[in-house]
């Protein structure tokens, strides 16, 4: 693994200039959406901080899922762990880990596709199931993490405490977790007025609270009816809600922290975000994270053959059934001037590929 902690690395304020605005890839992304009227320059925090109780809340939230999976360990081995539990979990995990990938990331912050208005309020409704925050907050700090990435003003990067050793190990702690304690809030109404606009998804946002507790509730009441029992309903919950979500919410900070550490730079860019191949199923294809910031409104994050990407391969099913259109696929035309190594390895399945020019592209795949 090609790790990018060298001595003479530069630190983030050094790294990058800050990136245009995300409005090149991350548009309105519903048809209906309209032009944002100009106005005065809008700070990318908001005025008002998260309070000390706010903080408190979201450690509850990242502290006990996170004992539950260190217990996971130990319980498994003794008592309660049925094959009810794994595949509950494993549905809630893939519903919800999709929701966050597909929906939170994909479509809502970068308008890779657009959808239907039920498969929209889906997304949004699936994506809340990973207990990462409301849709509204989620797709704010991300646009800034774009904006900024790995420079000032990026909510969570590793390489924010500089590039040695310690200043690093510290700086992937604050990108991993620490950031998540930050008493700034990213302003909604600077990064995302086409989804403020959007009343479908202010809702979704704001059942933010009910949809956690069904989130959690769920799992439980589907173990006790299909085992007809109290433990069935405890065990259930253990496992398909406190360790999914916290199992799923450290794959998704690893993003944030490993994929922008470690890993391969296939692609340029102006930041330290890398392709990490091991992450890549777990996270649904999120771990191409280098492609990724290469080409930010890509619809598929694993564009080289054999980078698996099981978003991109839904969105491509979703496609077909009529639930999303316009499709930001990869473009060979496009990545081309863009690939720093492997120049050999070919560019994967539902890529157009150039065949005279840019303007006669056909899609296979
Ligand atoms: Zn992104
Ligand atoms: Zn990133």
């Amino acid at each position: 693994m090609a790790a990018s902690a060298d001595p003479t690395a530069a630190t983030i304020a050094t790294l990058a200039p800050p990136q245009p605005p995300p409005a090149a890839g991350t548009g309105p992304a519903t048809p209906a959406a309209a032009p944002i009227p100009r106005r005065a320059p809008r700070p990318d925090v908001e005025p008002e901080q998260n309070g000390t109780a706010e903080r408190a809340l979201i450690g509850v939230f990242v502290g006990v899922p996170m004992l539950a999976l260190l217990a996971a360990g130990p319980v498994a081995w003794g008592w309660g762990l049925g094959w009810h539990d794994i595949v509950i979990a494993v549905v809630f995990y893939a519903i919800s880990g999709l929701g966050i990938s597909m929906g939170f990331h994909r479509y809502f912050t970068h308008g890779s596709f657009k959808a239907t208005r039920p498969f929209k309020i889906a997304l949004g409704v699936a994506g809340t199931l990973a207990v990462e925050g409301p849709v509204l907050t989620w797709v704010a700090d991300h646009r800034r993490h774009h904006k900024y990435s790995d420079a000032e003003g990026d909510p969570h990067s590793p390489w924010r405490y500089g590039s040695d050793w310690k200043a690093l190990a510290k700086g992937l702690a604050f990108a991993h977790m620490g950031w998540l304690f930050d008493r700034n809030r990213t302003s909604k109404e600077k990064f995302c007025p086409d989804w403020l606009a959007d009343d479908d998804i202010r809702w979704v946002s704001r059942l933010f609270p009910v949809l956690v507790a069904a989130s959690l509730l769920a799992p439980a009441a589907i173990g006790g009816l299909w085992s007809m029992s109290w433990q069935g309903a405890v065990t259930a919950f253990f496992w398909a809600s406190l360790v999914r979500v916290a199992f799923l919410h450290h794959v998704t900070w690893s993003i944030n922290s490993i994929c922008h550490t470690f890993g391969k730079e296939e692609f340029e860019v102006r930041d330290k975000s890398r392709n990490v191949n091991w992450l890549a199923i777990l996270s649904f294809g999120e771990s191409w994270h280098n492609l990724h910031h290469a080409d930010p409104t890509c619809a598929r994050h694993g564009v080289l053959r054999g980078q698996i990407d099981i978003a991109a391969r839904l969105i491509r099913w979703c496609e077909k059934l009529g639930w999303v259109r316009d499709v930001r696929w990869p473009d060979e035309a496009r990545l081309a001037g863009k690939r720093v190594t492997g120049r050999s390895r070919q560019l994967g399945s539902m890529t157009k590929r150039a065949v005279a020019g840019p303007a006669a592209t056909r899609e296979v795949g």
